[in-house]
Parts: structure tokens; sequence; C-alpha cells
């Protein structure tokens, strides 16, 4: 039986590792921490490190949940649309993310115009890239109140700096049926993705090996020959097959003259202790310190992405400020349950290499297979997408694929 090792535990590389062993191969799977998950994973306290959303349009993501069974415990919270309060004037609104659902007026984003409505299938559509405030500059009402958080939630960088044509890969997107629901899991990142993924793999045959980390790789003619895992040296054999599933900054380390994205942008998220009885909610804000309120019976977590400055700050000021807003979109959108003004104790987890920053410019192009039996995956691997968990579930799919006799993939 040919034996595969993928490296790296995100859903890059559990999905690639799924893939292999439904493949037929003998799977380990090399994680250098003690938990899986990577950039997508549950603390030890079962807190999510963030919030983490997915749109009906992921159906390399949905199709990873329905293979490990997981695909019920991720939730449409607001069927009716996004509610967004805009703290500078208190309009509260829903906002479909899909133009399908724009013919009723109720639901089209503020400030959508004929000319806006060009300018977004502009960047649907691509001839130029440029940053994505400059491409809206005549469109202030509709940047300010739709394609900003969307730009920043979506590509993870200010929309001084993203990238139109990167936004256009998105906005492309949400046209299908069905294809802009947006999806939280119920009971977190643990419980509804990580958890039944590792039991999925395990029953599949494969071994995961956590405290694994690659520190070395031997290479000689084209392939890889060695992998140096922790005290271990393992020796590959002709058969056998490598999939690298790192963040770009380890890919780069491992495999000499790999170009891959070198700048980053944090996502800052708090985790306030506040339990409640209601249903899943999911609030945008425009014109704070918070961007989007995921309320859930386990607590409240706001995220704040393309957090340069913010995540310089420290909690004592931010769980207050952002607890005041958390009030007052519980108040326009009647949240179920108590908001008292004390605020609750809080968490914040800053993930400062969350994803690359998608600037204006084509990214650095990685292969999918540099040597003969090996391949990478990894979000930034995937250049249809911004980096993001269908982005990494396309390049674990694709690396599995790329090894896999023709026929088993
Ligand atoms: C706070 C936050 C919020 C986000 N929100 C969203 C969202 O709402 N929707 C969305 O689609 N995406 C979101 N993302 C992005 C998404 O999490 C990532 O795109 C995705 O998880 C990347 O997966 P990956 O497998 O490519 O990489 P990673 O998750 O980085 O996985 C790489 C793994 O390799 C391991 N590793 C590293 N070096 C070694 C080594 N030498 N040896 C062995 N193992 C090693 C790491 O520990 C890690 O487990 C968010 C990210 C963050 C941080």
């Amino acid at each position: 039986m040919a034996r595969a090792h993928v490296v790296g535990a995100g859903v890059a590389g559990l999905v690639a590792a799924l893939a292999l062993a439904r493949g037929g191969c003998a799977v380990t799977l090399h994680e250098a921490t003690p938990v899986a998950g990577g950039r997508c994973r549950a603390l030890p306290d079962g807190t999510d490190n963030g919030t983490h959303a997915l749109m009906g349009a992921n159906h390399a993501a949905l199709r990873f949940l329905d293979a490990i069974g997981a695909r019920a415990g991720w939730v449409e919270p607001e069927p009716g649309g996004l509610p967004v309060l805009d703290l500078a004037d208190g309009a509260a609104r829903r906002i479909a993310a899909s133009p399908l659902a724009w013919r009723d007026p109720a639901l089209r984003p503020p400030g959508l115009t004929a000319g806006g409505l060009l300018a977004l299938l502009g960047m649907a559509l691509p001839l130029t890239d440029r940053p994505v405030a400059e491409a809206l500059a005549k469109h202030p009402a509709l940047l300010r109140g739709f394609v900003e958080p969307l730009t920043v939630a979506a590509l993870n960088t200010p929309v001084a700096e993203a990238s139109s044509a990167r936004l256009g890969q998105v906005l492309r997107r949400l046209g299908g049926a069905g294809a802009a629901r947006l999806l939280v899991a119920r009971d977190g990142l643990g419980p509804d993705m990580i958890a039944p993924a590792l039991a999925t793999l395990e029953a599949a045959g494969a071994t995961i090996r956590f405290g694994s980390r690659l520190r070395a790789m031997t290479q000689a003619d084209g392939r890889a020959t060695a992998l140096h895992l922790g005290e271990e040296t393992v020796a590959l054999a002709e058969q056998d097959q490598v999939v690298l599933a790192l963040p770009p900054w380890e890919a780069a380390r491992l495999i000499t003259g790999l170009k891959v994205p070198e700048r980053h942008a944090p996502i800052l998220n708090l985790h306030f202790a506040r339990a409640g009885e209601g249903p899943v909610r999911f609030v945008g804000l425009v014109g704070g310190l918070c961007q989007w309120v995921l309320a859930r019976p386990s607590g409240v977590s706001v995220t704040v992405s393309a957090a340069d400055a913010e995540t310089e700050e420290a909690v004592e000021t931010l769980a207050p400020r952002a607890w005041a807003e958390i009030r007052r979109a519980a108040q326009a959108f009647a949240l179920a349950g108590d908001w008292p003004e004390a605020t609750p104790p809080c968490r914040a987890v800053k993930e400062r290499r969350a994803t690359p920053r998608h600037g204006v410019g084509i990214p650095p192009h990685a292969p999918r297979r540099p040597l003969k039996n090996l391949a990478l995956a990894g979000d930034w691997t995937w250049h249809g997408l911004p980096a993001t968990i269908e982005a990494a579930a396309r390049s674990g799919e694709a690396a599995a694929k790329a090894l896999l006799p023709r026929g088993r993939a």
C-alpha cells in the first residue's frame, strides 16, 4: 500500500489526508502543535480561536463537512438577510449578500445605484486591478455600507490597500442560488469540524501524530527522500508521497526558492462570557470597533479583521468599547436575553498572521507539485480565491489529486 505523509493538520491537511486515505493510501498526519485545526481551531477551553463563517458557495468546504458527517452543525443564523447596524446614524437594516435578492428594495445595500451596480460588475469582471476604495470612490455610501465590510471580512485587508480583482473573485461567486447563504458552527469549531474530522480520519485508518514538527526535509533528484520530524527521521521509500499543508513561511523554510506571500494581516476576536438561551445570531456593525457579532448560547464573539491597530490595544480598553456596541446591536435587532450594562469577562485572541494581505498585484504563484513525490496545500496555494477555509479545502483536494493515481482521486 502506498504511504502518504501529510504535514500540517489545518483544514488543508485534514482535507488532503482524508482524500488520500479514501484513495487507498496509508496516511500519517503530522502536526507540530498538540491540536488540529491550525488557524481554524478550538482553544483548550473550547472557545474558537475566531469566528469562522462559510458561504453556500464554499462547495469544497461543505463537501468536507459532509464527508466528516458535520454538515448539520453549520447553521444559517440570518436567513432573512444580514442585520447590519450603522453606529454613526443608528440605521438598522437587513442586507442580502446575493445580488439576486436585491430585486427586493428592502434587502439592497445602502447607496446602491445603477452606477454602483456597474462598479460592482466591473470588479466582478476585472480588466484592471486597483485598490477597492479607488474602484468605489464615486460610491461612498455603497463602499461604507456594503463593499468595505465584505472586503475586510473576505480579504482581511483594508479597502485602501485591498485588490479589486481579488474581491471580484468573491463577488463572482455570490450570484448562484444559495451561494450567499452565511453559515456558522452552532456549537464551535471543535465539535462542529475538528473532532469529527479527526474521528473520520482515524476510522479511515489514518495515524495522527501531534507534536510532530517537520524540522527539515532531505531532497535528491527532484524528490523528497527523508522527513526530519522532531527527534525522528523518516526515510521515504520510492512509492511514498508527501503533502506539505503548511502556512507560507513554513513552506518557504522547507523548500528553497519557493515564492510565498510575505505580508500578513491580523484578526482580533473578543470572546465575552455571556451565556444565553436564544438562537444563534450574526450581526454586522459599521462605523465602530466591532465588525461582526456572533451570539451563541455558549457566548458572544466579536470579529475585527484587518486589525492592524486594534491588535496593539489591551483587552481592558477593547472590551468595554466592544460591549457598548454589542448592546446597541442587541437592542436594534432584538437579540434574545439580557444584555447588562456591565461588561462581562472578556478574552481577546489576536491572530497576528491570520491570512496573507490581499493587496493589488499578482500574488506569488506556488506550484502544486514542486517535487515529484510532494504536493503543496494550504489556503495561500489556491489562487482562485482569497485565503479562506474554502481555499484551504480546495488546495487539500488538489494536492491529494496530484499524488493519487488516476481514478483514485
Ligand atoms: C481569526 C480567524 C478568523 C478567520 N475567519 C474565517 C472565516 O470566517 N471564513 C473563512 O473561510 N476563513 C477564515 N479564516 C481563514 C482560515 O482560518 C484559513 O484560511 C484556514 O484555516 C487555513 O488553513 P490551512 O490548512 O491552509 O493553514 P493552517 O490553518 O495554518 O494549518 C497549517 C498547520 O500546519 C501546522 N504546522 C506549521 N508548521 C509545521 C511544521 N513544521 N510541521 C508540522 N506542522 C506544522 C500548524 O500548526 C497548522 O496546524 C480565519 C482565520 C483566522 C485566524
